[in-house]
Parts: C-alpha cells; sequence; structure tokens
C-alpha cells in the first residue's frame, strides 16, 4: 500500500514535469570548464549544484594521479581486491587512511553505499537493535535493513527519545547508533558528543557516515566525531570519495576485529570489484593535496560559506538549521522548486533541486553546493539571482 501510493506520487510529479519539458533532472553534461558547465540544454552555467566541496575533482594533481595510475596498472585491476585488485595504489590509499586516525585501519570500498552496506550488515545481526537518526542516508537504511537487526528510528537530532530506545533495548546483544555526521539535505551535525555519552552509559557501539564532513569539518578535516572530539569512541567511519575527495569509492575506518571480518568477509569488498587504478590513482593523489593544502581550501570554503550564508539570511531566505558548508534554500513546494531551479539555469546558475522521494514532500529546496574554487564574484552572483528568484517565486 505505502508503495503503491508512492508510486502515484513520483508518477504525478515526474512524469507531468517531464511531459512538460521542465525537468531539470539528468542533464547531459557536454563540457566541464572548472567552475562552469555546459549541458544539453544551456551554455557555461556556474556550477553550483556539486558536492566538490573543495574543488578538488577538477584539479591538475588529481588528474596527473589518475593518469599516473591508468599508465602503471591499465584501465582495471586483474580481480575484487581480496584476489588480484589490490594494487600499490589502493595499498597506499588504505595506509593513508588508516594513518589518520591511530584507533582505526582503512579498507577501501568501490563507493560509499557499498561501504554502508558491508559495514552495517557485518556490525549487526538478528540478536541487535539498530537505532538510526530518522533522516539517515538510505545506504544506511539499506544496510540496517540487510543486517536482520531489529530497527529503531528516532526523530531527527532527538537525543531524549534516543535514549529511551537505549533504555527499552537493554536487553539486545548489541544495540548500534547509526548516524550521519553531517545531515547533506539540512546542513546540521548529529550531536556525538551526547550520543558518545549516552553509548558509554548504554553499552552501544556508534557507526558514523561521514560522507559530507569527512575532508572538511574538524581540526584535521575528520569529520564530526573528530569536531565533537569523540574520533576514539566512535566504532566506525564510513566515509566517501566522491564529495571533498573529487574521486570515486568509499572507504571505512573501523576498529582492528571488525576490518578483519570485512576484509575477509563483506561481500561489497571480498565479491565486487575495487576502484579502477585511475581513480585510486586520483584518490591517492587527493589525500596528497588535502595533507598539504587542506587548511588553505578549507578555508577558503570556509570564507564563500560565510559570504553567501550571511547575505542569504540578510535577505530573510530560509536556510533551514544548516551551520555548515550545506546551503540549503527552503523553498518547500516540489513545483516550485523545480521551476526555480530551471529559471536559476536560464540566468546562468546550476544548483540541486531536491524534491520528494529525497526530502519529505512539501519539503523541496535548492542544495546549493558552494566550493573553496568559487571565486567572491561568483558567490556574489549567486546571491544575487537567489534573491530575485525569490522575490519572484515568493518563497
Ligand atoms: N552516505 C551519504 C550520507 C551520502 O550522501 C552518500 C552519497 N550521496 C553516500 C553515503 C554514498 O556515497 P557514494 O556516492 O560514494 O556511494
Amino acid at each position: 500500500m505505502a508503495i503503491q501510493s508512492k508510486r502515484a506520487t513520483l508518477d504525478e510529479l515526474y512524469e507531468e514535469w517531464e511531459r512538460e519539458e521542465i525537468s531539470p533532472f539528468f542533464p547531459v553534461i557536454e563540457e566541464n570548464n572548472g567552475n562552469s558547465v555546459t549541458t544539453d540544454r544551456h551554455q557555461n552555467l556556474l556550477m553550483f549544484g556539486s558536492c566538490d566541496y573543495l574543488g578538488l575533482s577538477q584539479d591538475p594533481a588529481l588528474k596527473a594521479g589518475a593518469i599516473r595510475g591508468i599508465e602503471r596498472y591499465g584501465t582495471n585491476t586483474y580481480g575484487a581486491q581480496l584476489l588480484c585488485g589490490h594494487t600499490r595504489i589502493h595499498h597506499e590509499v588504505e595506509e593513508r587512511l588508516t594513518a589518520l586516525s591511530p584507533a582505526h585501519s582503512a579498507i577501501l570500498f568501490p563507493s560509499g553505499m557499498a561501504a554502508n552496506l558491508a559495514l552495517i550488515s557485518a556490525m549487526a545481526s538478528s540478536e541487535d537493535v539498530i537505532l538510526n537518526d530518522r533522516t539517515d542516508h538510505v545506504s544506511i537504511f539499506m544496510g540496517s535493513t540487510l543486517s536482520g537487526a531489529e530497527m529503531r528510528t528516532f526523530p531527527h537530532n532527538n537525543m531524549a527519545k534516543l535514549e529511551s530506545l537505549l533504555r527499552q533495548y537493554g536487553e539486545k546483544r548489541r544495540r548500534i547508533i547509526i548516524v550521519d555526521g553531517l545531515y547533506s539535505a539540512d546542513g546540521d551535525f548529529a550531536p556525538l558528543d551526547r550520543i558518545a555519552e549516552l553509548a558509554a552509559e548504554y553499552d552501544a557501539r556508534i557507526l558514523v557516515d561521514e560522507a559530507h564532513s569527512f575532508g572538511i569539518v574538524g581540526p584535521n578535516g575528520l569529520g564530526v566525531a573528530e569536531h565533537f572530539g569523540v574520533l576514539d569512541q566512535v566504532d566506525a567511519i564510513v566515509g566517501t570519495m566522491s564529495k571533498a575527495l573529487g574521486s570515486v569509492g568509499g572507504f571505512v575506518l573501523a576498529r582492528k576485529p571488525l576490518e578483519r571480518e570485512l576484509r575477509y568477509m563483506a561481500p561489497s569488498y571480498t565479491s565486487s570489484r575495487g576502484s579502477a587504478p585511475g581513480v585510486a590513482g586520483a584518490t591517492l593523489a587527493s589525500l596528497s593535496e588535502l595533507a598539504t593544502r587542506g587548511p588553505e581550501l578549507r578555508q577558503r570554503l570556509a570564507d564563500n560559506v560565510a559570504l553567501i550564508l550571511g547575505r542569504l539570511r540578510k535577505a530573510g531566505i530560509d536556510l533551514m538549521k544548516t551551520r555548515s558548508h550545506i546551503v540549503p534554500v527552503l523553498i518547500r513546494d516540489e513545483r516550485k522548486t523545480v521551476e526555480v531551479a530551471n529559471w536559476l539555469m536560464e540566468h546562468g546558475v546550476f544548483t540541486a533541486a531536491f524534491v520528494y522521494p529525497h526530502v519529505p514532500m512539501g519539503t523541496g529546496r535548492l542544495r546549493v553546493g558552494v566550493t573553496s574554487r568559487h571565486t567572491t564574484e561568483e558567490c556574489e552572483r549567486l546571491v544575487e539571482l537567489l534573491v530575485e528568484a525569490r522575490d519572484k517565486f515568493s518563497f
């Protein structure tokens, strides 16, 4: 029943937009010129719709790293990492990540999605309970379902409800709290300081998905757990290379016994091809860039975000609860969100339209992807257009 009504809604929305040729989705990117892209419909759009937060996906060092990887090993490896797909480059990526957090060891997955599926299904089974924040990423819910554990959700960041669930499930073999460090549709953090206290009190494990925070948040850019000073209390973090790192792939930083279990048993590690050498080469180069230029890139991002958030707030635009580099512009109505995204494209700016089912119905928003590569003039142009759009479309 629930699936049928969801289908009806999807058809109503997406089919209507396709029929009217106003769907902003699946633009064909013809060219990428750094901060601007040309699509099949628009020339030279200023790109404010990505998660390339540190602008590394266009960096010459990463392109050179990708080429080195291909020249050394070809376009593919010989098999899964367990057997013959673990090149020196993959090995070095894992070593570099492991060096970042002494309490954990790193394992490299083909994607963040694959990492979540593997990790959660290895951490939990039918004797356990998983406690998910209701707005956790879909890959967390998929991994939780796959594990066979009992699943309970708590309202977003509601620590009182989390505590009552921990108390209620005291008899379970394991209680596993799973949160996103930084919620990518809203821009706010999980209160990991409080979560760590509760986990200690109720003997629970903690898994944090740092997809949108790794590389950016925390004194060394290790994410929200590091920001709150609780990285050592976290059992595992999941990260992706596809956001701040400007590459593709996922990783888990897990405590030792769990790391071994994943390495030998997790199907998306043992029985699925790892990153291609070019991709792993770009990731390795990205980790080198972060080690040397990370603080400077983070500062440039912070300056751009401060400019944009400050001016949009002053103009009275609803930016939800963001306290990070994610800039959600709340529009609410699904169709209006799509219309505003199209209008912005017609005026030369690409933003990401987020509508149902990716966010709850009636909370459509634009997710503005600010990067450290944007110039002040580009940020000012974005603000100018968003304010004009707000006046025109009344959101
Ligand atoms: N976790 C979160 C919170 C994400 O936002 C995403 C990607 N949108 C993923 C995991 C999956 O990462 P990947 O793209 O590497 O599969």
